[in-house]
């Protein structure tokens, strides 16, 4: 039997958010986990990665949780998760995520999802791997960071159509659908070259 895929989500850990998006989470965990997906994510047990893996863990879903040491008190480490990966540093836990994942989901989040974002987009843009990547525009959340991309393009900063570095998609049906539609990545570099 094939592994199963693994989504790696990038999310807010914040509570202070509106009441939507942590519903959207736990509804993309419970999807993950009747459809057979695994979950990497950030390991927090709040904000839109507490309820992720909340939705996913009430219906039996896997979930991988990794988190640097120093984070543990401050996000509270989610000890419910099947896999939970303590590491050394922020630069260790973007590098076990990459390695988990074959695919990467964008939910909405501040600045740590935009950095976590822009790091796998920008890898992608240097051909370093060929994970598939969804910005998830719920409630056309990222129409903002989208006007910004179509302005780099037309000036000129960016050289090659948005679209073959990651894919919009507007809930998570269809980020679902489309990341077990996907194919399966390449190899890609070693991941000790990132
Ligand atoms: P935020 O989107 O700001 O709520 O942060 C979401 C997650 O990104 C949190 O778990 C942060 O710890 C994480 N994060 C913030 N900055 C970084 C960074 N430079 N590298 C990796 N993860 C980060």
């Amino acid at each position: 039997m094939t592994d199963p895929k693994t989504l790696c989500v990038y999310c807010s850990a914040s509570n202070e958010v509106s009441p939507a998006y942590l519903e959207a989470a736990r509804e993309l965990g419970g999807l993950a986990a009747r459809t057979g997906l695994r979950l990497v994510f950030g390991a927090g047990s709040v904000g839109l990665m507490g309820a992720l893996a909340d939705g996913a863990l009430a219906e039996g879903g896997q979930v991988i949780g990794v988190i640097p040491e120093h984070l543990e008190q401050r996000e509270l480490g989610h000890r419910g998760v099947s896999e939970y990966i303590v590491v050394g540093s922020m630069h260790d836990r973007k590098r076990v995520m990459f390695d988990h994942a074959d695919a990467f989901a964008i939910l909405p989040g501040g600045l740590g999802t935009l950095d976590e974002a822009f790091e796998v987009i920008t890898w992608r843009q240097l051909g370093l791997h060929d994970k598939p990547i969804f910005l998830v525009n719920l409630s056309g959340f990222w129409d903002p960071l989208l006007v910004l991309i179509e302005h780099l393009l037309r000036e000129r900063f960016l050289h090659q159509d948005p679209a073959r570095l990651f894919q919009t998609v507007d809930d998570t049906p269809a980020l679902v659908e489309a990341v077990l539609a996907a194919p399966r990545p390449g190899p890609g570099v070693d991941s000790a070259m990132l």
